[in-house]
């Protein structure tokens, strides 16, 4: 449509996009390469590793808040109350040439945690639960993070192929719960852009609410049907995108029944008025058809001649725990906002942030 003006400006590579990217700190190279033998060692030397560092260099422990923390031998054992929003642990202790320490923590599924080693090169964790190698210290790393496998015990081993007695840190920390982002689509269900948004959401594990037009839906079911599928939520836009303020309560009952009916029981109840007008009757009577009117705090502004970065940046320099996106999967030709979404998604990836419908169908409301 209107791709002319900024045609050199797109894909500006000095947008800020970029904010963080301190996690991958790669590990040093390794001094000795003798690992092999380490990891068959490892109860035995478990054991010798608690006696030689034992008695002196029992761990201490550095109250964490507001969990608790307990330490038993000859593995240490970290308890911490995944009932709190974070908690955070931290040992530190020495380790024989080629022994290793195994501490224990007791978790629930799917929490995330950090392992962070502070520690002289040649000195390496190993996070892993029963057979379930979460991080190997083949791989050598300093920093483990992710989601727990399951509840039970876990074990973070801190594992030495030095040939020198060495001094460590480590600290285990559970992740505060993870920060929500509600990405909505309006205009759609577009023939084109609608599957490269799903097929992008699908890819980041995001799920969205799409605001459709009871037209766009009507001619294309099987991109509603695909939309519900993927376990995103669809929602009204109107049937035509019509301006909702100032317009009659029959033609507002039409308009907006019309699109309720196309959608069905795979309906959520929120109305997303187009062009965002309304007037001081629309909320009252989108109540009358079960409806919240959901608007939105972050917009992308995909509609303005801007490049795909720049969408990109405007969603990424303003989203919070809780912000409600605006972007558009129809109305024209949206590859931008599809190139755009896939740093937008990258980037809340890397902020740690989950997306989830605003909208849920009443039936799966628990
Ligand atoms: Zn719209």
């Amino acid at each position: 449509m209107r791709d002319g003006g900024s045609g050199g400006a797109q894909d500006d590579p000095a947008a800020p996009l970029d904010e963080s990217d301190q996690t991958r700190s790669g590990p040093a190279a390794p001094e000795e390469d003798d690992s092999q033998d380490i990891d068959g060692e490892a109860e035995g030397s478990a054991a010798a590793a608690t006696q030689d560092g034992g008695g002196s260099t029992a761990p201490p422990v550095e109250a964490p808040r507001p969990s608790e923390f307990q330490v038993f031998y000859p593995d240490v054992h970290i308890d911490i109350d995944y009932e709190s929003e974070e908690a955070r642990a931290s040992v530190s202790g020495s380790l024989a040439p080629h022994h290793r320490q195994v501490y224990i923590v007791e978790a629930s599924a799917g929490q995330e945690f950090r392992a962070e080693l502070e520690a002289p090169s040649g000195v390496w964790l190993d996070v892993r639960k029963g057979d379930q190698v979460l991080l190997s210290d083949i791989e050598r790393p300093r920093l483990v993070e992710g989601p727990l496998p399951a509840d039970g015990a876990w074990r973070v081993s801190v594992v030495s192929t030095s040939s020198e007695t060495a001094h460590y840190t480590l600290a285990v920390e559970m992740m505060p719960p993870r920060p929500v982002v509600y990405l909505t689509f309006d205009d759609g269900p577009h023939p084109t852009h609608t599957p490269e948004v799903l097929d992008l959401l699908g890819r980041y594990d995001a799920r969205a609410t799409f605001f459709v037009l009871g037209r766009l839906a009507e001619r294309y079911p099987e991109l509603v049907q695909r939309i519900d599928d993927e376990g995103h939520t669809l929602a009204n836009h109107t049937w035509n995108h019509e301006n909702l303020d100032g317009m009659s309560r029959s033609a507002f009952d039409d308009t907006i029944s019309r699109t309720q009916e196309v959608l069905g029981d795979r309906a959520a109840p929120c109305l997303r008025p187009p062009y965002g007008a309304l007037d001081r009757n629309t909320r009252g009577w989108a109540a009358g058809h079960g409806l919240d009117v959901i608007m939105w705090d972050v917009s992308g502004a995909d509609w303005l001649d801007i490049t795909a970065t720049e969408i990109a940046g405007r969603v990424l320099n303003r989203v919070a725990d809780g912000s409600i996106v605006l972007l558009h999967d129809g109305g024209g030709n949206r590859s931008r906002t599809v190139r755009a979404l896939e740093m937008i998604l990258e980037g809340l990836s890397e902020r740690r942030m989950r997306s989830e419908p605003v909208c849920l169908p009443t039936s799966e409301v628990p």
